[in-house]
């Protein structure tokens, strides 16, 4: 993970690298056993169907559901669509009145864009009532105003367990408790916290989650949705019979297995790694207030993932940090679906900060291998940008 000397990558959240590990657990799947796993007429076929199997064992132990509940797809982007269009397709198929009563469906205003684009393109296709919950100034919902939505008898909720941005942690046991109470489906996208803080699908109550192996040291392009068994949805991509029919396409097995050995690990190590995390965070946070001074830090620090630190220095513009550092520091303005437009973060703006803080918002999401060093280091070269800026404004 060290190879790039240079650069110290600060972007987790975005993505990882491959664990070295996992990827050895991968590589027979490209050149010795490239079998397919629907294809066990002979033992190539079986050992990819067995590869399956294992992953399936390693997914459900991180995050506590059944095997007969994980279908692989490509990643988050995909499993979030397969959820929230199947869900819709489904509903409008057995019950054509949803059409004119229209499918109700809540979610946060903090959601990916994944899920945020997904739900507004099929409330633009008039197929659903979208309503957008509110949130405080730290990005917190009110679980009030959940509730009080779930009492009036929608189809289904959105709420995801960590933010990609600000590295909230959601209150999902809680979140899910509503929605049985009141009988609404809950979806939870699971991305940015499996792998990181502990996700319980099935002692939860959730109806459908999803994950993705590049957030957690496994390779991209390889994801999961996970649904129990009354949350239907008719499959989105068609053709043949993999997967029962929800996902057809040949299984990734190198990417299903890389994902098995990313959840297996993460696992084994997630208390370690916690551990670690929080002592950079403090860390990063005493060098930063030191070195900067007028610092803002965003989000709940209450209830924050360890690995990710969100921040701004009021009146100095992110894009001109970053211009500064870019040749040593892998640090981003947000979200990485964002960071190439020149759009605000709708996190941040749903959360109603004060336009100087939106501007200035930088994430450092720390790795597995990051150090202290790479901390004080990484800190002295934001400050000094700061300071650089600083003089000119
Ligand atoms: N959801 C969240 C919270 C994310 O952080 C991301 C990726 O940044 C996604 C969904 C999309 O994941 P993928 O890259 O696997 O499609």
């Amino acid at each position: 993970m060290k190879e790039n000397k240079k650069l110290i990558y600060l972007d987790s959240m975005a993505t990882t690298p491959v664990d070295k590990r996992v990827f050895e657990f991968m590589t027979p799947y490209f050149l010795e056993n490239y079998g397919n796993a629907d294809s066990v007429d002979h033992d190539m076929g079986l050992r990819a169907k067995e590869a399956v199997k294992t992953a399936k064992k390693e997914i459900s132990s991180l995050v506590n559901a059944f095997n007969s509940e994980i279908i692989f797809t490509s990643g988050a982007t995909e499993s979030i669509n397969m959820a929230l269009k199947g869900f819709v397709k489904r509903l409008l198929r057995i019950k054509p009145s949803a059409a004119t009563e229209k499918i109700k469906i809540g979610v946060s205003p903090v959601e990916h864009k994944a899920v945020l684009n997904v739900l507004e393109s099929l409330n633009e296709d008039n197929l659903i009532e979208l309503h957008i919950f509110n949130c405080d100034d730290k990005g917190r919902l009110y679980l009030e105003e959940i509730e009080s939505y779930c009492s009036k008898s929608p189809h289904l909720i959105c709420v995801m367990a960590v933010n990609n941005e600000t590295g909230n942690i959601y209150p999902v046991k809680e979140i899910s408790e509503i929605a049985k109470k009141h009988n609404v489906k809950y979806f939870c996208d699971a991305t940015q916290a499996a792998g990181k803080i502990p996700f319980e699908f099935s002692n939860w109550g959730i109806d459908a989650a999803c994950i993705s192996a590049h957030k957690m040291y496994g390779p991209k392009g390889s994801g999961a949705l996970i649904f129990n068994k009354d949350f239907l949805i008719d499959p989105i991509i068609e053709g043949g019979a993999q997967q029962k029919g929800f996902r057809a396409g040949t299984l990734n097995i190198p990417g299903i297995v890389g994902l098995g050995k990313a959840c297996f690990y993460s696992e084994t190590e997630m208390a370690e790694d916690a551990k670690k995390m929080i002592e950079l965070k403090t860390h990063l946070k005493k060098r930063l207030c030191e070195n900067i001074g007028d610092i803002v830090f965003t989000g709940d620090d209450e209830n924050q993932i360890s690995s990710c630190l969100y921040f701004a220095v009021p009146g100095i513009i992110n894009k001109a940090i970053i211009a500064r550092v870019r040749n040593k520091l892998c640090i981003s303005t947000g979200s990485a679906c964002n960071s190439g437009l020149e759009t605000p973060s709708h996190v941040l703006k749903a959360m109603n900060l004060p336009e100087e803080i939106i501007e200035g918002a930088l994430r450092i999401s720390f790795m597995k291998d990051t150090t202290i060093e790479d901390i004080d280091t990484s800190a002295n070269i934001i400050a000094k940008a700061v300071h650089e800026m600083k003089r000119l404004v």
